[in-house]
């Protein structure tokens, strides 16, 4: 390396955004295009990785995994649902867990993950538990895709302050030669391909270097392992869990219910309101009634086709003003929250008033007649 170049760079390399956000970022990324459901962080530290992966919508599982019970423990409370979650439960299901034990061991928790990141993990690693890591996580564990990052020792000369290592708990440092040939290895072993990549350029003039932080993106070639496989695998649970939360979640029925109770009643709520104001502006006269049809601009114009064809207005009969069950299934955020009219039927049962034949949601109007 030119000495001046890297007496130069020493002093100013300074990645923006923060490395370690690089990093994460690079999962987030890489989540967003596989779209993986189930999602585990060896090594967690303090939980900032999940954390952010708590946000994709399409993971359903996460998990932590740490040696270092009360580093995990110091911010896992960011893990827990929020009063919005079960004020607005997601329409998918969220499970996050951690566990408290060693890569180098083996525990059926582990199992069915469609990715597992190990962010600057290896390098923390013990000469024995390096050795046993391959075998738990490409062996055992076998998700589709495993993300290893590291740093890149030949970046190291670039930063004024490291002397030897940049961490000081770290037992090795790899050169990119170094890196690739252990994932190459690893990768030919258990049938993964790899794909080299990083974060954290070099500077102009500096290509050479490398990433500061090197990458390796494991891509499983084999099919998804099937429940024979699993089941000649150790079942002993070695882990210990510290942390588990359920979000809230539509697909849980008690949760489904509340939601569509409440969507129920507002939809029928704003019917009623809109048949009331122009009942009042028509009256019952059947020229003019005609008139308050063809005028429900509250409607789009296809539901406005299905009340006028299928006879799904609302209507008073007594005290008694009626909303169609049918035009509150027509409503696009219910039909998407029940997906069948029975189910619909099936979730309000005995929680919103109904007509006597059941087809029909009910308001009482009797005092908003005697105002009038
Ligand atoms: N992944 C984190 C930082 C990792 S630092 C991030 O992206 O910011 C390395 C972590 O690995 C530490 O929290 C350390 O406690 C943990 N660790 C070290 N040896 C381990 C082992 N054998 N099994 C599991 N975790 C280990």
């Amino acid at each position: 390396m030119d000495k001046n170049l890297q007496e130069e760079f020493t002093q100013i390399i300074k990645f923006q955004p923060p490395l370690y956000k690089q990093r994460h970022q690079f999962v987030k990324d890489l989540v967003e295009k596989y779209k993986p459901k189930k999602v585990a962080d060896l090594g967690c530290a303090d939980c900032s990785l999940l954390w952010m992966l708590k946000f994709c919508s399409c993971i359903e599982v996460l998990a932590g995994l740490d040696i270092c019970a009360s580093v995990m423990k110091e911010k896992m409370h960011m893990l827990s649902p929020l009063p919005v979650d079960y004020l607005q439960p997601s329409e998918r299901s969220l499970t996050v867990t951690l566990h408290h034990g060693s890569v180098a061991h083996k525990d059926p928790c582990m199992l069915g993950f469609d990715l597992v990141t190990c962010i600057e993990l290896i390098e923390h690693l013990e000469e024995s538990e390096l050795k046993k890591f391959p075998e738990v996580v490409f062996g055992f564990m076998a998700p589709s895709i495993v993300v290893i990052s590291t740093p890149n020792s030949e970046f190291n000369p670039l930063f004024s302050r490291v002397m030897v290592y940049r961490h000081p708990d770290h037992k090795f440092e790899w050169s990119q030669a170094q890196f690739q040939s252990w994932a190459l290895e690893t990768a030919r072993c258990y049938n993964y391909s790899v794909e080299f990549t990083g974060v954290g350029h070099p500077p102009t003039g500096m290509e050479k270097v490398g990433f500061c932080t090197q990458i390796g993106v494991f891509v499983r070639k084999y099919p998804q392992t099937g429940e024979s496989v699993q089941s000649e695998k150790p079942a002993e649970a070695v882990y210990k869990t510290v942390f588990k939360a359920v979000y809230p979640s539509l697909k849980d029925e008690k949760y489904l219910q509340n939601a569509v109770i409440s969507e129920v009643i507002f939809t029928a709520q704003i019917i009623k309101h809109r048949f009331m104001s122009k009942r009042k502006e028509y009256g019952d006269d059947p020229e003019r009634k005609s008139k308050f049809q063809s005028s429900m601009d509250c409607f789009s114009n296809y539901l406005e086709k299905l009340v006028l064809e299928k006879n799904m207005e609302p209507f008073v009969s007594g005290n008694e003003v009626h909303i169609p069950l049918t035009t509150i299934f027509s409503f696009p955020k219910v039909n998407r929250l029940c997906g069948t009219f029975e189910k619909l039927c099936k979730l309000i049962a005995g929680k919103v008033t109904l007509s006597s034949d059941g087809s029909a949601v009910m308001f009482n109007i009797e005092h908003e007649n005697e105002e009038n």
